[in-house]
């Protein structure tokens, strides 16, 4: 244990500042400014390494967190990443973006603020990377296997990482024309810039991870060649069936789904010409869902020059502090206020959409009403329907699971009771030889689990392919996350 009384003597909870709101709404780049290191140092020092780590409980990937932050306490960031590595390929994703689980679950949590446990694993990370600690570590000895892994999100290119060093042949396929899943074409870059994506796709090209863009599996090539080119697949292509909302005036101009928004933005961005771009620039928008895809849209939104955007959720508003219901060590769901909530815009909640107004074939309004809970259901309360003005609608309600037309061998890749495609214990489909990991086997969900998919999925092709395996499976397909 790094300092015996250092939660005694360091009893706040110092956090990564956010720049300042009129500079950081004027461009791309991330919100957060990087944490002063002696900062971290007494941060670290409030770790009590517990006898029960709760925190590992919390972590999908079960990071040695109290190992970790006794080495940055000391100052000893090699050993630090090694640590972290040991569980996590991607830190600088989790870093940055896990809603981190780990810190409801920091026993320090049950009377002081959690330690900081998310900034910690970034800040080790980014130190790695600066000082030259990330280099490839290619197999010693090629397998002959190969493996193909369909989709370049977290899950897949974990699973990627894992085979390649255990010295298989690995080719990863991705229809987009760049690598990366949502974690490329979803997060907005003031979460994650995308070189981040790219220093660690270097490191894997330079293991030998091959990688192919702009091939649409099902498309370009059949399931049924992919599968006889290689001796095992594995299906990482996440959840992007958007929910819809089917009410009148739905086919409005100008109502679209916010997936749509965030990748012709994130395209854009990234310095590609998008025709016909959906965008909110001088536009009155609304959101419809309060949760962090539509916290997304926000922030995009303000950074295009929205002239307003109004973000309805058809619930309560969270509480601030955890519910009786939800009390320590669980993930409790709290009333947050993320970067772009803190730049602009308004909230709504108990905002029932009723319909689409619209003028000449163009959403000109929504009509809402107040929720109202009748068994169970929510349903607008009648006579409490008022209109919203707005020229850009956009659905953040959530997503419906994967896309599942997909047969090899004449078999169709069964489905499970959610619509997710199904799996066992060992990420096994009905298909001999084909695997599933991340949101395409789990529904939608965390980066943080389809990192943890992806290792495990690959300690099982691995041992699907020479009979025994010594990668570590850090979660089954039945572990159940307490956030998705
Ligand atoms: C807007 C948004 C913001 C989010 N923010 C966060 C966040 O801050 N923190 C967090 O933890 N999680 C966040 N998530 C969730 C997180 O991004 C996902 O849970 C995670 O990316 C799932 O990883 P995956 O590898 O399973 O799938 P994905 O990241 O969805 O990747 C699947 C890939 O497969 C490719 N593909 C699909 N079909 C084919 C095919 N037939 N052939 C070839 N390629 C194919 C797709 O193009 C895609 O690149 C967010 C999600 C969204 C939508
Ligand atoms: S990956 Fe997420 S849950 Fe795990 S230690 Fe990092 S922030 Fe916590």
């Amino acid at each position: 244990m790094a300092d015996p009384r250092g939660f005694l003597k360091v009893t706040e909870r110092e956090t990564a500042k956010r720049r300042p709101i009129e500079v950081r709404i004027k461009d791309w780049k991330e919100v957060y400014e990087p944490t002063d290191p002696a900062v971290l140092k007494n941060q670290a020092g409030r770790c009590m390494d517990c006898g029960i780590a709760f925190c590992h409980q919390g972590c999908p990937l079960g990071n040695l967190i109290p190992e970790w932050n006794d080495l940055t306490w000391r100052q000893d960031g090699k050993s630090a990443i090694e640590r972290l590595h040991a569980t996590n390929n991607f830190p600088e994703f989790t870093g940055k973006l896990c809603p981190a689980p780990c810190e409801s679950s920091c026993v320090l949590g049950i009377n002081q603020p959690a330690v900081t446990i998310k900034e910690i694993e970034a800040s080790i990370i980014e130190q790695a990377f600066d000082k030259g600690w990330v280099q490839a570590h290619a197999p010693e000895r090629m397998t002959g296997k190969t493996v193909a892994i369909v989709g370049s999100g977290p899950a897949g290119l974990a699973a990627a990482q894992q085979l390649t060093r255990a010295g298989h042949t690995v080719a990863v396929y991705e229809r987009d024309q760049q690598i990366g899943g949502l974690l490329r074409y979803g997060i907005p870059d003031f979460k994650m810039e995308k070189h981040h994506i790219d220093r660690r796709l270097e490191q894997m090209e330079a293991e030998g991870t091959r990688f192919r863009t702009g091939v649409n599996i099902g498309t370009d090539i059949t399931w049924d060649d992919l599968f006889r080119r290689y001796e095992a697949v594995l299906v990482a292509t996440g959840a992007p069936k958007p929910r819809d909302l089917k009410i009148e005036g739905r086919e409005l101009k100008g109502v679209h789904f916010a997936m749509d928004y965030l990748t012709q933005a994130n395209w854009t961005v990234a310095g590609q010409e998008v025709a016909d771009q959906i965008v909110a620039s001088g536009k009155k928008v609304v959101i419809l869902g309060g949760g962090d895809t539509g916290a997304d849209c926000l922030g995009t939104a303000t950074r295009q020059g929205a002239v307003s955007v109004t973000t309805l959720a058809i619930g309560n508003q969270p509480p601030a502090e955890r519910s009786e219901n939800q009390p320590w060590p669980t993930f409790p769901n709290l009333f947050e206020i993320a970067s772009a909530h803190e730049e602009f815009g308004e909230r709504k909640y108990l905002a029932n959409t009723v319909r689409f107004l619209g003028s000449d074939g163009q959403v000109t309004g929504i009509e809402i009403a107040e929720t109202e809970f009748v068994d169970g259901r929510r349903v607008p309360r009648p006579g409490t329907e008022t209109v919203i003005e707005a020229d850009l609608v956009l659905l953040a309600l959530g997503f419906t699971g994967p896309e599942t037309a997909i047969a090899v061998d004449s078999q169709s890749l069964e489905t499970d009771e959610k619509a997710n495609l199904a799996r066992d214990q060992k990420y096994a489909t009905n298909v001999d030889g084909v695997f599933v990991a991340g949101d395409a086997g789990r529904g939608a969900s965390l980066i943080v689990w389809a990192i943890a998919e992806g290792r495990a999925a690959a300690a099982a092709i691995d041992e699907y392919l020479e009979g025994s395996t010594s990668l570590p499976a850090p979660v089954k397909p039945s572990d159940i996350g307490i956030h998705a």
